[in-house]
């Protein structure tokens, strides 16, 4: 039986319910499965960057100590001719490499041009002597933030305590906005204020596309020496010399000379990579780079690795310009590896949830449709059964009241009404048998009263007291069997509820009646085998088609032929007959019949005693 209309109508809700969200959900998954490599890619970012800025930090701590050093270890009072003490301060202090001294008015007092330097007051001289006797303008650095933080925080005014705030909200509103970022270095250069490009290319976040060096946060001023020492009584100033950076410490004495040295690039390096946490880890390499794009440290490697493409990297002081501390990632497909690996384990797991809905939603829905389906049937089996009830209650009335008006004075059809009656009745009561041990089964509430019986008698009686009806319509109704004549093994017998054996042939011998159309033979045959005894109930009608075969035997469901549907019935007949079989260790099953019509065959365990 099918319900084409709600059927569609459990179709929609099944692609509304399962398959649109099951959908959806796929997407969503695969698309946040393709984002999975940016979203990695941005942690690891985020983790580096941190060490980075840490580093940096440890870095500007490192060059304050070095300042330090250098303003303690420094002369107070050396005799301008003496430059012993100059020496002296550069044998005590590792970093001092061509100390120099100038007088108040920026005159070279040491390293004095007379012939008697060596290489390297020669070629200090060279490159500094306009510059230190405040001739020659040097480039100054500055964080372009901190230069222009005013324009970068409108409304922020100096006051006394906030300026270091001020700083790090203006640092971090130019480095987070393009378009600050792009306004503030224009104005810079208006101002004659230039930023070099930057030695390194940071790939990560998208970076990967762009070639070219970003600007330097550093912008330079060109000053010279006494605007530089002016407002101040110690600094480092850095120095490019043929695209080498060194770095000038200067200091002022009590007396108005300034003292100064080149700091020793090889001592300024070892200072500054010694508090570096660790340089590489199964991760990445941390490192800082030079002016050159060099690393200060590099742990050995197989491939040369291109240090001018970090991962991430921050610039590290105005007092270092050009220089670096970047993060590399040891392995460059670590990123995509890993996206790989989590997408790999995503794809799992959604394959798993999409499966598990469909699953669930296609047993949701089949369980759904079966119970529209059953309730269509109850509804059916009630119309059906009220109107097999019907019937018979009918024809019973209607000879009652004729005997009873006495109208028939024949005593043949007096007889005959009275029997007529005797069978519906007997249909009547095997209806609401029927009715009554189906709902017992339903809450397990049917007994039985087994007992050891000749089901040969037993077919016998059943089929002597109902030929006369069978007759009365047109049926041959005939017994026979295949057991010896003389039975002397005493086949037949079986463990029984009579009446519930009964029931079961009456069932399939009104099923015979119903469904036998105009071929009324119906022939039951008992035989044994090895350990059953069968009681075939046979007819020659129409048989059940191959496809219902099993079905009918389910409850309620009835053929869907036109012979079926003329016939009226509950679809409980074989369900129950089948049911009672079962608790009793037998079976019925149909078969098909030679020449046509059904067999439906009992079979139960034999009792031979
Ligand atoms: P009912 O007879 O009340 O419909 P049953 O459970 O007894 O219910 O039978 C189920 C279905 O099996 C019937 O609707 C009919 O289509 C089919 N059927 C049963 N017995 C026969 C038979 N002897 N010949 C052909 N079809 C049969």
């Amino acid at each position: 039986m099918r319900y084409p209309g709600r059927a569609k109508h459990l179709g929609w809700i099944f692609g509304l319910v399962v398959l649109v969200p099951g959908v959806l959900l796929a997407v969503i998954a695969v698309r946040a499965i393709n984002r999975e490599e940016a979203y990695i890619e941005k942690q690891l970012e985020g983790t580096l960057l941190a060490e980075v800025t840490y580093l940096v930090s440890l870095v500007e701590t490192e060059l304050g100590r070095i300042e330090s050093e250098l303003a303690d270890s420094a002369p107070l009072e050396p005799p301008d001719t003496e430059e012993s003490a100059l020496k002296a301060w550069r044998d005590a202090s590792p970093l001092v490499s061509s100390p120099f001294l100038l007088s108040p008015e920026f005159e070279i007092i040491w390293p004095r041009g007379n012939g008697t330097l060596g290489d390297e007051q020669l070629s200090f001289l060279r490159w500094n002597s306009d510059f230190l006797s405040n001739r020659a303008e040097v480039p100054v650095y500055e964080n372009i933030a901190l230069a222009y933080k005013d324009e970068i925080v409108p409304a922020a005014k100096d006051e006394e305590g906030i300026g270091q705030m001020e700083f790090q909200q203006a640092k971090s509103q130019f480095e987070m906005s393009e378009e600050v970022k792009e306004k503030i270095y224009e104005q810079a250069l208006e101002e004659g204020r230039k930023a070099q490009s930057r030695i390194v290319v940071p790939s990560a976040s998208g970076a990967v596309t762009k070639e070219d060096p970003p600007p330097s946060i550093f912008i330079s001023r060109d000053l010279r020496l006494d605007e530089i020492t002016a407002d101040r009584n110690l600094g480092l100033i850095p120095r490019f010399v043929e695209n080498r950076l060194s770095l000038l410490f200067w200091k002022k004495l009590p007396d108005g000379r300034i003292i100064g040295c080149v700091i020793s690039d090889s001592e300024l390096r070892t200072r500054l990579v010694a508090p570096i946490p660790d340089v590489y880890t199964p991760v990445r390499i941390l490192t800082l780079v030079d002016e050159q794009g060099r690393p200060l440290v590099a742990p050995q490697e197989t491939e040369p690795r291109d240090y001018r493409r970090p991962f991430v990297a921050r610039e590290l002081s105005a007092l270092l310009p050009l220089w670096e501390a970047a993060a590399y990632l040891t392995d460059p497909l670590l990123v995509s590896s890993r996206a790989g690996r989590i997408a790999k384990m995503l794809w799992v797991l959604i394959s798993l949830l999409f499966v598990s809905i469909l699953i669930g939603g296609t047993l949701v829905l089949r369980t759904v449709r079966a119970e529209v389906v059953l309730s269509r049937q109850k509804t059916t089996f009630v119309a059906n059964v009220s109107h097999e009830l019907k019937t018979p209650l009918t024809s019973i009335r209607m000879f009652s009241e004729m005997l009873l008006e006495g109208r028939q004075r024949n005593e043949n059809k007096k007889q005959e009404y009275l029997s007529l009656m005797v069978s519906e009745s007997e249909r009547l009561t095997r209806l609401i048998n029927n009715v009554l041990d189906f709902s017992r089964m339903e809450q397990g509430r049917k007994h039985y009263s087994m007992e050891r019986l000749d089901l040969f008698a037993l077919c016998t009686e059943l089929v002597k007291s109902q030929r006369p009806r069978y007759e009365q319509s047109g049926f041959r109704l005939e017994l026979r069997t295949r057991f010896p004549e003389d039975n002397a093994r005493g086949q037949g017998w079986v463990q029984g509820d009579p009446e519930a054996l009964k029931q079961s042939l009456l069932n399939l011998l009104s099923n015979a009646e119903k469904y036998s159309g105009n071929q009324k033979a119906i022939e039951v045959e008992i035989h044994q085998g090895q350990s059953w005894v069968f009681v075939d109930v046979m007819d020659r009608g129409k048989g059940v088609p191959h496809s219902q075969a099993k079905r009918i035997f389910e409850e309620f469901y009835r053929g869907d032929d036109s012979l079926t549907a003329k016939v009226r019935g509950s679809g409980l007949g074989l369900s129950i007959t089948r049911r009672i079989l079962r608790d009793h260790g037998g079976d019925v099953l149909y078969l098909p019949r030679e020449g046509g019509g059904s067999i439906f065959r009992i079979q139960l365990p034999a009792d031979s005693g």
